[in-house]
């Protein structure tokens, strides 16, 4: 082992790397715990894009002249980094999106349409995102398939028994999260993904929180979809990625159509460019896409192994501190069984007063249902407070969310 893989990894450190914290928030330095919506940006990945906007700047795919053609190769080397950060067996199978919501729509608009039929079942979980609910409702709407839902255990998991029962012969996808975005759970993957396949079924995992902070191994897991969002992972926004089987690319239909994405057009009919630019109509995100492959670089610099390991000492120590705040209680697993995400009710106090209250202290965290309706009404909850942690996040930022929290409690009791 290099010594460098054997040092861990140092927040204070990291946080150097992002300019955003040289800045306070309401006169108090910036803790920033909305990293589930959305991550803040290394230097790298800013001057990635800088530096393509300043000297390497023209449309891809297109130009017979050395602008274009490096611009171009820069395009094609973020699509190879991103391949080997998810282990996928080829550049072929990284379809760029907009970001996971686009991914998994394409996914249903291309392979749901053209397969799914009355009497055809979509599984999905009561702990998605409204990312990985709305298309299927839409698309069962359209073909007449069932949607059906894999429920949760009241301490956040998946109910495995409920899984078993509700998989079979007329399940045609089972469309689940890598982790949950409100509980934080982090569920088995690669037996969630075997378990459909036992029954003839493909595999979609929404990987929007997984693949910025857990190690990612497509083959591994054997999943034919996966979907997930640059921003998420340090990456700038506007672009995101589907990875797919290439088989499974190549018997789709096109999602858009447009320039790019064709072979041959004629006034009666056209014929596809092959994957993953059948996928990809018009000019791509391709800045953005150098800036994700820098975010990749970054990460892979780190070590996923190692930023996993940073979050969830971090969590351990959070859901302790957390745990000393009168009448705060945080759903979902316990500490060794969910990723950098808490979410929290706080008695007699609305979330969204939570929220505002922690902003005058320079504290930025969530509220609300975070886009996942159905955890929340599983709960009975409306809405919950959530803090979620990346590798710039430190001790002192939760025991600064802690105190302010005990500040929080006491101003509303009185
Ligand atoms: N899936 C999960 C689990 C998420 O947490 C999110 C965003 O928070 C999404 C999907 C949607 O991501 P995006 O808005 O980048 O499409």
């Amino acid at each position: 082992m290099k010594l460098a893989e054997s040092v861990s990894l140092d927040p204070y450190r990291l946080r150097e790397d992002f300019p955003i914290f040289s800045q306070k928030m309401h006169g108090k330095p910036l803790v920033y715990l909305d990293n589930t919506a959305s991550a803040q940006k290394p230097r790298t990945v800013i001057e990635a894009m800088d530096t393509m906007y300043r000297e390497v700047y023209a449309n891809v795919h297109r130009g017979i002249y050395e602008l274009s053609e490096r611009a171009t190769q820069m395009y094609e080397d973020a699509r190879r980094k991103v391949a080997h950060f998810i282990h996928a067996r080829s550049r072929r199978e990284i379809v760029f999106v907009r970001n996971t919501t686009e991914a998994i729509n394409l996914v249903a608009y291309t392979w749901g349409l053209a397969n799914l039929r009355p009497g055809d079942e979509v599984l999905i979980t009561e702990m998605e995102h409204h990312s990985n609910i709305v298309p299927w409702q839409l698309i069962c709407q359209r073909t007449g398939a069932t949607l059906r839902w894999v429920p949760i255990t009241e301490d956040g998991h998946l109910n495995m028994e409920a899984l078993d029962s509700l998989l079979g012969e007329h399940t045609r996808i089972f469309a689940f999260t890598a982790m949950s975005n409100v509980l934080g759970t982090i569920n088995p993957v690669a037996e969630l993904v075997r378990r459909a396949h036992a029954v003839g079924a493909l595999a979609l995992v929404d990987g929007a929180q997984s693949v910025p902070h857990l190690p990612t191994d497509v083959q591994a897991w054997d999943a034919d979809f996966v979907a997930f969002s640059s921003h998420k992972m340090l990456g700038p926004t506007g672009i995101g990625v589907l990875y797919a089987k290439r088989h499974l690319l190549e018997g789709m239909p096109p999602f858009m159509g447009g320039g790019e994405m064709i072979r041959e057009v004629t006034m009666t009919h056209a014929t596809w460019n092959e994957v993953p630019y059948k996928f990809e109509a018009g000019t791509p995100a391709f800045v953005e896409a150098v800036g994700l492959g820098a975010a990749v670089d970054y990460l892979s610099g780190l070590g996923m192994d190692r930023v996993h390991e940073l979050e969830q000492a971090l969590v351990d120590y959070a859901y302790e501190r957390l745990h000393t705040v009168e009448g705060l209680r945080i759903i979902g697993p316990g500490p060794k069984e969910r990723g950098g995400v808490l979410s929290f009710t706080l008695d007699d106090v609305h979330p969204h007063d939570v929220a505002a209250i922690l902003d005058q202290e320079g504290i930025a965290v969530r509220a609300g249902h975070h886009c996942a309706q159905p955890i929340h009404d599983r709960y009975d909850l409306v809405a919950t407070t959530r803090a979620s942690f990346y590798i710039y996040n430190t001790r002192e930022d939760v025991d600064r969310l802690t105190a302010a929290l005990h500040r929080v409690a006491h101003l509303f009791r009185g």
